[in-house]
């Protein structure tokens, strides 16, 4: 009861000087009580959901976890995090300095008090409880952002070259245009879209692409690093997602190189070369391994695990153009005709260029949302084109395996009208 008290009056000398600090206008230097056990759970905020939560700022008494300077949450297999850890040990900065710790010190990704250190609720967040802190913010949130604060903050050798224009160029480009579709690498189907694609093939063309622009920034290497002898952040952002590159994707494709020519000398020269970097490789290839492999992570995803091994059809010829079809709209996605043997006086057949397993309807997944969206509305533009002999209304079908009478193992749409339709369906 006594300190309970004595912990009430020491909170209301901290209230009255943080009024004191507000109507006063000035910047006094900030202090924070630890609470108690038991009054701990008290002080954190209430839940935020993701993204509603304003500026990541923290109420959370992360003194309690640890007295470094900083805490960097973070785990091995998170490869934005990574780019930290690399300027982390090449920097070789203390733990009384940034301390390493996991999101499930807090509660996980998806805790109160981690949205608050990072309202994205993704790793890494670094909390800042220097006693020196003049920034006006005790979290900050984003690898990149940590990355710089962690560079500017602790000045020994090595500096980045943070304002290396190759370096810059290489490190946004990557987190513009490889971060945001680097799950279609891992993530299971369930978490389409990924960036701005729809589906994991077109994603994974794209992460296919953005490796080769980033390429074309490299040029030719004049040292180790990618500009130059020194080490530069755009070592730090992108080395990590090559190792993610370089083990999954040709779990999608094994026929191509994981990486285009440069960037594969460059991994391997690093691997080879620099312990920093092969023991980040193994940080990450731990997890890797030892769980998204061993968890047969892998054999739910489309493309990785599931592929589409079904025979071909007579559609396929049609696609190919080895057998003629009356072709009546088309684009990069789907491809209409009229129907050989028409069951109406209209009657057009609407199918996916890429089958993607799609034999039936009864295979569709959430990697098919996109492309059964498209045929809907290919079908509903069908439906209302005169030209096409369709009146006022039509009939679309999907028939679905034997007993919904499919002929053709190749998902496809009747459309059927030009007639007023008797109204049996069976
Ligand atoms: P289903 O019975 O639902 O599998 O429908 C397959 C449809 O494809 C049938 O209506 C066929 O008449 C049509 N079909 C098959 N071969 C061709 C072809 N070469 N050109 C146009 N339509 C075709």
């Amino acid at each position: 009861m006594k300190s309970n008290t004595n912990l009430s009056f020491l909170h209301l000398l901290q209230l009255l000087f943080y009024i004191i600090t507000i109507v006063s206008g000035f910047h006094l230097p900030c202090f924070h009580l630890p609470p108690s056990k038991a009054t701990r759970r008290q002080t954190l905020p209430t839940c935020q959901t993701s993204l509603t939560s304003p500026i990541p700022r923290t109420t959370l008494a992360s003194t309690e976890l640890s007295t470094s300077e900083h805490i960097l949450f973070d785990l091995p297999v998170s490869n934005n995090g990574a780019r930290c850890r690399i300027i982390l040990y090449k920097k070789g900065i203390r733990k009384d300095q940034v301390e390493i710790l996991s999101p499930a010190e807090v509660g996980g990704l998806k805790s109160s008090d981690y949205l608050n250190l990072n309202p994205a609720g993704l790793m890494p967040s670094l909390t800042i409880q220097k006693a020196d802190n003049p920034y006006g913010i005790n979290a900050i949130a984003e690898s990149d952002t940590i990355a710089r604060y962690l560079i500017s903050e602790y000045s020994d050798a090595p500096s980045f070259l943070p304002d290396h224009p190759k370096s810059n160029q290489i490190a946004r480009w990557h987190d513009m245009y490889l971060t945001p579709i680097q799950g279609c690498l891992y993530k299971p189907s369930s978490r389409l879209p990924f960036g701005n694609y729809a589906d994991r093939k077109s994603a994974i063309a794209a992460y296919r692409k953005n490796l080769e622009v980033i390429e074309g920034f490299v040029g030719d290497l004049t040292g180790l690093y990618l500009c130059g002898d020194d080490i530069s952040l755009a070592d730090a952002t992108l080395f990590p997602s090559l190792v993610f590159a370089t083990f999954m994707l040709p779990k999608f494709d094994h026929a191509q190189p994981a990486l285009p020519l440069t960037l594969t000398q460059y991994y391997n020269n690093l691997m080879a070369k620099d312990e920093v970097f092969s023991k980040v490789h193994d940080e990450i290839m731990s997890v890797l391994v030892d769980s998204w492999d061993a968890k047969n992570r892998w054999d739910d995803i489309w493309l990785a695990g599931q592929r589409d091994t079904a025979p071909g059809t007579i559609f396929d010829k049609i696609l190919s153009g080895e057998i003629p079809a009356s072709v009546v709209k088309e684009d990069d996605h789907i491809l209409a005709f009229k129907d050989i043997n028409p069951m109406a006086p209209a009657h057009i057949v609407i199918i996916p260029k890429d089958r993607s397993g799609l034999t039936n309807l009864r295979k569709a997944s959430a990697e098919h949302i996109d492309i059964l969206g498209r045929l809907l509305v290919t079908a509903g533009e069908i439906a209302k084109d005169a030209e096409l002999g369709f009146g006022d209304g039509a009939r679309i079908v999907i028939n679905d395996g034997n007993d919904g009478g499919q002929e053709v193992m190749h998902l496809h749409v009747h459309v059927l009208g030009g007639k007023k339709l008797d109204n049996k369906l069976g």
